[in-house]
């Protein structure tokens, strides 16, 4: 697949005039299209619900538009419960997925009237005994432990990673709460991370309704809702194919009509927490090569750094990049694309083979969307970037503006000196 950047070198020309580089640009109509194909995937299930992983991008825009397909919000922490609130989603319109949670989170939750999805055994009562009462909706987070295999030998290691109750204590912990007057269910379950197969959704959903089934049967729960959370994921290099999320939806229907409906547990509302599938994608990273290094190797330092995109710094994940106007060009140039970090490893490509780079050149970093700005800090005492719309019919609006100076200092306001460099 050759992957194309939803903004030419013309329309960045333009825009750079007003928003100087760096900055996340998001393409309004990829999310609408995409969201709208996602509605339609579950159609069949009366309850479907996608609650949008507020972490991967936390941006009171775009998640509006995604409201508008009646998602709502997957939050797991204060800020963004109050993010979500701000924006009109409270209630069912809430998941709150935390783990580790701090004692006023739950308050807050529970105030909002967010459906608390727990993370641990010792949750119950630590929920009971912090705000009361348990609630007469709540859900576990589900860890089988072990390996997760698929058919095409993408995996995850459920048994290493910190989320999710164990078999037992989910069975030990839907009798406890039942007894304490909990009357709706929800069971959730993250298996694998980023999966660009269509197959993911469909195996977890099997387990998931077994394990359904099972619990109804031996603690009596009234299970309203299945939360196949995230981990749909999308294909950062250019050979993968991007799922099918309409093959998606049938999968798990499959396993419904064959597990759910015939057990009589056919009213159950399928949720998911979909926060790469639904906006990586659909944003960028738009940066300016400033410099070249002739070294041991050959450099190109571009005005972007890792604070704008953590992702290849931390996982040495892939971000392809397009060099805009030289689309076409052979890329017979081998460069190492890198910020300006005091750390080697503020690189967003290494050993890439692309075209010649001029200074001056504007570099697309595809599929920034989901856990790109998001991730964002302040190392070095860098500055944030701005966050762009392209709207549907090609205008720009900015979403949200570039940190200033002022916005770096505003939390030494304890210091007389940098009161005032906080307030300009
Ligand atoms: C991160 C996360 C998600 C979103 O995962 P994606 O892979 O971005 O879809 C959903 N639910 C929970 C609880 C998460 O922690």
């Amino acid at each position: 697949m050759n992957k194309v950047p939803f903004v030419n070198k013309e329309q960045i020309e333009e825009i750079v005039k007003t928003y100087p580089t760096p900055f996340h640009i998001y393409d309004e109509k990829g999310i609408r299209e995409n969201a709208q194909a996602v509605k339609e995937a579950f159609a069949w299930n009366k309850g479907f619900k996608e609650y949008f992983a507020v972490k991967a991008n936390p941006n009171p825009f775009l998640i509006q538009i995604l409201r508008e397909y009646g998602c709502g919000c997957d939050c797991s922490s204060k800020t963004e419960l109050m993010l979500s609130k701000a924006i009109g989603a409270t209630g069912s319109d809430i998941m709150f997925s935390s783990n580790d949670t701090p004692a006023e989170e739950f308050v807050y939750a529970n105030e909002l009237g967010a459906t608390i999805n727990l993370d641990d055994f010792t949750h119950i009562e630590f929920l009971e005994k912090t705000i009361g009462k348990l609630p007469e909706t709540l859900s576990c987070r589900y860890n089988p432990g072990g390996v997760f295999k698929m058919s095409n030998g993408i995996m995850d290691n459920p048994g290493d990673s910190k989320y999710g109750f164990t078999t037992e204590q989910l069975f030990e912990g839907f009798k406890i709460m039942k007894e304490k007057g909990v009357k709706n269910f929800g069971i959730h379950s993250f298996l694998a991370s980023n999966t660009v197969t269509n197959e993911y959704y469909p195996m977890l959903a099997k387990q998931l309704f077994e394990l359904a089934v099972k619990l109804r049967d031996e603690t009596g729960a009234h299970i309203t809702f299945i939360n196949l959370s995230g981990g749909v994921g999308i294909p950062y290099t250019p050979d993968k194919e991007p799922n099918d999320i309409r093959a998606i939806g049938e999968g798990v229907r499959k396993v419904y009509e064959e597990i759910l409906v015939p057990a009589g547990m056919g009213d159950i509302a399928i949720y998911t927490e979909m926060g790469r599938f639904m906006m990586g994608p659909y944003g960028a990273l738009v940066t300016k090569a400033i410099h070249e290094k002739h070294t041991h190797k050959e450099y190109i330092g571009v005005d972007a750094c890792a604070v704008n995109l953590m992702r290849p710094a931390m996982y040495g994940a892939y971000h392809h990049i397009t060099v805009l106007g030289k689309e076409d060009a052979v890329c017979d140039h081998k460069y190492d694309v890198t910020g300006s970090l005091c750390e080697n490893n503020d690189k967003f490509a290494i050993d890439r083979n692309l075209p010649q780079i001029d200074k001056g050149d504007y570099l697309v970093i595809h599929d920034t969307g989901a856990h790109g700005f998001a991730m964002g800090y302040n190392y070095n005492g860098k500055l944030k970037s701005a966050e762009l719309l392209l709207q549907e019919d090609g205008g720009v609006k900015l979403i949200r503006r570039a940190e200033e100076p002022k916005d770096y200092f505003a939390t030494l306001d304890c210091f007389e000196i940098f009161k005032e460099l906080g307030s300009k």
